[in-house]
């Protein structure tokens, strides 16, 4: 296709208006988004809920496709309306134009993440229900905010509430990460995320004595014992080809602080960790394993998870799941290579799966480089209409199961 029939492709249009909404962190205004929605919803002869989970300035909006049995259990299409932020001076196009330049690809901020998937659902809902097709289960499209933020307002809470509860959802489509090569990655699982701050109590006094016991002894000892764990999890991701960063435990030092003068021992030493913990790694034991060596390292350390997120039971990628089937099935029907994998970060899906229900992360981006969070991020004109055709066949496989 040329730069033209790109330009006046219907599905496009509506993409590209999506992308132009600057949903931005932070202090997001949904309000031209949720009044792009309800056009969209409109045009598609869709009711919509427009529901306030938490506040005011986060609404998720909900658009229902009535399925021939109602009464099974239904599917979610979800989204985030959100997008992280710009270094505006480092876009050579603007990160709200959606320019398209003459290859084809569109600039903008949620090109990769996630706003194609939004109108990709939209334009396939679109195709399927031209084609006189009616889904065997309801299908819902949920736009949702606060993703890139934690989902505290948007995701987390809307699950725990009674709406949720009657949308009675099997299962949930939701993100996954563009791939570099041609293979399309699928993500059923979630490493767990911790924060942990550790205190280091120690003798203080003057800096030309060596006293015993002093915090910086024992911030030494267990950030040694946690640089090592480190090092075993980058010889275990070099030394296996078949695993990639979702598979290990990553543990970084963020911060570090504490101590009052150049010449004093201070009573007091602090650092930060971030901890992404492996599905494969048992979390109490490593939690214990923390513990001793600050019990080795000589006591009075005060460990403070400032986030500690329970684990969540990935969803089953075997015969016992029949959307899972289903979904495979179809990407294999497509001749479409597919990577499983857990997902690196944290999404909106936890929150889904930790209620229960099994969710698949999936964005219909090969052969583009990753973007997402990054400047320039730009999507394929290309790429995104070959996504509407691959969940066409998605929605009306799963959706029929
Ligand atoms: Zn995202």
């Amino acid at each position: 296709m040329s730069k033209a029939e790109w330009e006046n492709n219907e599905e496009i249009k509506i993409f590209r208006e999506y992308l132009r909404i600057p949903t931005m962190h932070p202090n997001v205004d949904y309000t031209a988004c949720v009044e792009f929605l309800k056009r969209q919803a409109a045009s598609l002869a869709l009711p919509v809920d427009v529901l306030y989970p938490v506040n005011e300035s986060n609404p998720v909006v909900v658009m229902k496709w009535e399925g021939k049995q109602p009464e099974l259990p239904s599917i979610i299409l979800n989204s985030h309306t959100d997008v992280v932020p710009v270094f505006e001076d480092k876009w050579t196009h603007g990160p709200f134009s959606a320019d398209l330049d003459d290859e084809g690809r569109i600039y903008a901020r949620g090109s990769q993440d996630m706003k194609c998937v939004g109108t990709q659902y939209l334009a396939a809902v679109r195709a399927l229900k031209a084609n006189g097709f009616q889904p065997k289960r309801t299908v819902y499209l949920t736009f949702v905010p606060d993703e890139e933020v934690g989902g505290h307002l948007g995701m987390r809470e809307l699950v725990k509430g009674d709406y949720f509860k009657k949308l009675n959802v099997g299962f949930s489509f939701d993100e996954g990460i563009a791939s570099e090569d041609e293979t399309y990655s699928l993500f059923y699982a979630e490493r767990t995320l911790w924060h942990l701050k550790l205190k280091f109590g120690g003798t203080a006094g003057h800096g030309s004595l060596l006293l015993p016991n002093t915090a910086g002894e024992k911030l030494n000892y267990v950030v040694n014992k946690m640089m090592e764990f480190r090092a075993s999890q980058v010889k275990r991701l070099e030394e296996d080809p078949t695993i990639d960063i979702g598979d290990v435990t990553t543990v970084n030092l963020t911060q570090a602080g504490g101590g009052v003068q150049n010449n004093v021992v201070p009573p007091l030493l602090e650092v930060v960790f971030d901890i992404r913990v492996a599905i494969t790694l048992d979390l109490a034991e490593f939690e214990k394993q923390i513990r001793d060596w600050c019990d080795e390292a000589g006591g009075d350390i005060e460990l403070k998870f400032e986030m500690k997120n329970p684990y969540v039971e990935p969803t089953k990628i075997d015969a016992s799941n029949p959307y899972w089937l289903a979904f495979k099935q179809t990407l294999d029907e497509l001749g479409l290579k597919t990577r499983v994998r857990v997902f690196p970060g944290a999404t909106d899906s936890r929150y889904v799966r930790h209620a229960g229900i099994p969710a698949l992360g999936f964005s219909p981006i090969n052969n583009t480089t990753i973007l997402l969070h990054d400047h320039d991020e730009y999507l394929r004109a290309s790429t995104y209409l070959h996504g509407i055709e691959i969940y066409k066949k998605l929605i009306a496989a799963v959706s029929n199961v």
